[in-house]
């Protein structure tokens, strides 16, 4: 079949289960599995371990103007002295606490998320070079 249409390769790993990565338009077979990319998959493997990295690494990057946890535990331990001192008020240093929980709840999900679209990465290679 090489119309494309497929939604798995067809190769097998070699744990003798079926590829499950999207086969590459116009052929039966993904790109881990495809004879015409031979070359091209050494390539890849070559400098695969440092743009994974680079990559891994960017992921990590929090975004311009956002803050890092330890940046976060700065801002909160100079509100609550402030507080307790009777510089901020109880109500703004309310809020700030809720926005810098939710703050926290986002970025560990985040965390998460990048997690797993690593381990899918790692399997898929795995998986590719079980039937390589
Ligand atoms: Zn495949």
């Amino acid at each position: 079949m090489v119309d494309g249409s497929r939604s798995a390769c067809s190769a097998v790993t070699r744990e003798g289960k079926p590829c499950s990565a999207r086969p590459r338009p116009g052929s039966d077979r993904c790109p881990w599995h495809d004879a015409d990319l031979t070359e091209q998959r050494r390539a890849w493997s070559a400098r695969g371990g440092s743009s994974r990295s680079n990559t891994a690494r960017a992921r990590r990057r929090l975004p311009d103007g956002a803050l890092t946890v330890d940046e976060l535990r700065g801002v909160l331990g100079t509100a609550l002295k402030d507080v307790l001192a009777g510089r901020l008020e109880p109500g703004p240093a309310n809020a700030a606490a809720a926005l810098a929980r939710s703050y926290l709840a986002v970025s560990e999900a985040s965390a998460v998320e990048s997690l797993e679209r690593d381990v899918a990465e790692l399997r898929d290679l795995i998986a590719a070079r079980g039937s390589a």
